[in-house]
């Protein structure tokens, strides 16, 4: 048995919340970021409570992909200068 339990969902109080991985996507400097983002998610109504051991889990993905991000805009900020 793999199936993680259901819970109710604190949002819509849908017994449709499981630990769960899903591909989200945030923002950073306006850069779309996706990461797959462990936590308890509903089913129902999409939203999701993310405990600290979930954020942990794609923090350094996070930051890594944010240096990347301020690399390229520093590096493309430097390039329409001249
Ligand atoms: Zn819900």
């Amino acid at each position: 048995m793999n199936r993680s339990k259901v819970e109710h969902c604190p949002f819509c109080g849908e017994e449709s919340c499981s630990h769960q991985i899903k591909l989200i996507t945030l923002r950073y400097k306006s850069i779309p970021i996706t990461v797959k983002q462990p936590g308890y998610w509903c089913d129902k109504c999409g939203e999701g409570v993310i405990g600290g051991e979930d954020r942990k889990a794609t923090q350094k993905k996070l930051q890594s992909q944010r240096l990347q991000i301020d690399g390229l805009l520093t590096y493309s900020n430097f390039y329409l200068d001249k």
